[in-house]
C-alpha cells in the first residue's frame, strides 16, 4: 500500500485547517457558527490594488516572470524596506515568493543541513516547527510563558544556542500571542548572536502593521545593523492588505542567500502569479491610507475580545501589543472539579464544546505547543465578535 515519505510521516495538515472544516460542517448543517479561528483580516483587498491586478491582466502580464519577482514589485518592495523599516536592499538583495509562509520555507530549503538547529519561542504558529523538520531541521523550543509576557530573554536564547544551532526564528507581532519586542529586547537578543557568529536571524515580519497603543513595530536588521548580514527578514501583503488569497510574500537578506532561496522555487514553484505581483506592487505603492483605518478598527475589536474574557470565570487574557489575535489562559477553567466532572480537562476538549455547543470557533493553545490556553482571531466584525463573546460566557456560565 501507500507509505508516506518519511520526511513527512509525523507531520499533518495543520489542527486549524481541521477547526475550520469542522465549523463548515456544522455550518452546512445549518447552524448559526462563528469562526474566529482564521488567521486573516475579514476585509476586501483595496480597490486601488483589484484596479492594479484587473490592469495586469488586461495588459497581458500573464506569462512567467523573472523567478523570484519582477523589477516592478522588487522596486516597491526595496522603497517598502527603505520607507518604513529604515533598510537598504539592492534589487538581488530581494526574493519575492508565493506568501511568506513559502518564502520561509525556502529560506530553510536553502540553508538547513539534516540536524541544523533552529531556535524559536513556544507558543509559536506551528507551521513553524512543520516547516523546520520537513527541511531536516531540528526545531529548539524555548517555553516563553505569560510571565515574560511571551518574550524570550537573552538567558533562555543563550542556554538554546548549540554548535548546530543555524537560525534563531522570530516573529513580532507574534501569532499566536500578540506579543511585540521593542528595541532594547532585540538589543539584548542581539548580545548574544554576537556572542555566537554562526547562527543567523529570521524575523517574520507579517504582522507589522498591527501594533496597537504605544506599541511600535521594529526588526532586527533596523536596530542592530551590524548583524544585517545575517539576517532574514520576511514580510508579505497577506495581512497588512488584506491579501491572503493573492499570495504574495517577501524577503530582504544578504545576495548568498537570496541566491540560494532562488535554486529552491526555481526547481518548485517557479515565479509567483505575475497578476498578485502587480496587485502587490500597488499595494506596497499606492496610497498607504487602509493601514491606520484597519489597524483603528483592529484595536477596537481587540478591548471588545480582551475584556469580554477578562470577565469570564477562570480565564484570563493579557492585553496583546499587535497582530488580531488574543491568547488567553483557560487553565482556571480546566482546574475547577465541577469542569473536569464534565469531562472537559483540555484546552482541545473545552474548545470542542465551545464550538459543538455553543458554536464558536476558536482554536486550543495546544496547537500553538502551550496547552491550557486558546487563540481568538478578533478579525472579525464587532457584530459578530460581540455575538461569539456572550455565547463564549454563556458557555463557561454553564459549566462553573
Ligand atoms: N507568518 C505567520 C506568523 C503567520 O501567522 C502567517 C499566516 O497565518 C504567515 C506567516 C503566512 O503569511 P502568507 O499568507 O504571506 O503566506
Amino acid at each position: 500500500g501507500f507509505s508516506r515519505a518519511r520526511r513527512i510521516q509525523d507531520i499533518e495538515v495543520s489542527e486549524i485547517i481541521r477547526i475550520v472544516a469542522d465549523a463548515n460542517a456544522l455550518r452546512r448543517q445549518g447552524r448559526d457558527v462563528i469562526l474566529l479561528a482564521a488567521g486573516e483580516p475579514d476585509f476586501p483587498t483595496p480597490d486601488n490594488v483589484k484596479l492594479a491586478a484587473i490592469d495586469a491582466i488586461l495588459s497581458n502580464q500573464t506569462r512567467y516572470t523573472a523567478l523570484d519577482g519582477t523589477p516592478a514589485l522588487k522596486a516597491a518592495i526595496q522603497e517598502k524596506f527603505r520607507r518604513e523599516n529604515g533598510l537598504s536592499f539592492a534589487l538581488n538583495e530581494i526574493s519575492v515568493g508565493p506568501g511568506a509562509k513559502q518564502v520561509l520555507y525556502n529560506v530553510l530549503m536553502a540553508t538547513l543541513d539534516q540536524g541544523d538547529e533552529v531556535v524559536l519561542t513556544t507558543p509559536c504558529w506551528t507551521s513553524y516547527l512543520d516547516m523546520i523538520r520537513i527541511a531536516g531541521g531540528v526545531p529548539v523550543t524555548c517555553p516563553c510563558a505569560e510571565d515574560s509576557a511571551f518574550l524570550l530573554t537573552p538567558e533562555k536564547l543563550e542556554a538554546a544556542i548549540t554548535p548546530r544551532t543555524r537560525w534563531l526564528l522570530l516573529n513580532s507581532p507574534a501569532n499566536p500571542t500578540g506579543a511585540v519586542y521593542d528595541g532594547g529586547a532585540l538589543e539584548a537578543l542581539a548580545d548574544v548572536l554576537r556572542r555566537h557568529p554562526h547562527v543567523g536571524v529570521i524575523c517574520d515580519d507579517i504582522y507589522e502593521h498591527l501594533v496597537y497603543d504605544d506599541a511600535r513595530f521594529v526588526t532586527m536588521a533596523s536596530v542592530c545593523p551590524d548583524l544585517r548580514d545575517r539576517t532574514v527578514t520576511i514580510n508579505g501583503v497577506s495581512k497588512s492588505y488584506s491579501m491572503t488569497g493573492w499570495r504574495i510574500g517577501f524577503a530582504g537578506a544578504p545576495q548568498p542567500i537570496i541566491a540560494a532561496m532562488a535554486v529552491v522555487q526555481s526547481q518548485s514553484s517557479s515565479n509567483p502569479c505575475s497578476i498578485s505581483q502587480a496587485a502587490a506592487a500597488q499595494a506596497l505603492s499606492g496610497p498607504q491610507g487602509v493601514l491606520a483605518e484597519r489597524r483603528a478598527v483592529f484595536c477596537n475589536r481587540r478591548s471588545i475580545v480582551v475584556d469580554a474574557l477578562n470577565a469570564m470565570q477562570g480565564i484570563h487574557c493579557l492585553l496583546p501589543k499587535g497582530a488580531f489575535y488574543a491568547f488567553a489562559s483557560c487553565q482556571g477553567l480546566l482546574d475547577l472539579p465541577q469542569v473536569r466532572a464534565k469531562g472537559i480537562t483540555t484546552d482541545s476538549a473545552l474548545c470542542h464544546y465551545f464550538l459543538h455547543a455553543h458554536e464558536v470557533a476558536i482554536v486550543p493553545g495546544s496547537c500553538f505547543a502551550l496547552p491550557g490556553f486558546f487563540r481568538i482571531s478578533y478579525a472579525a466584525s464587532d457584530h459578530d465578535l460581540k455575538t461569539a463573546m456572550a455565547r463564549l460566557a454563556t458557555a463557561v456560565s454553564q459549566l462553573v
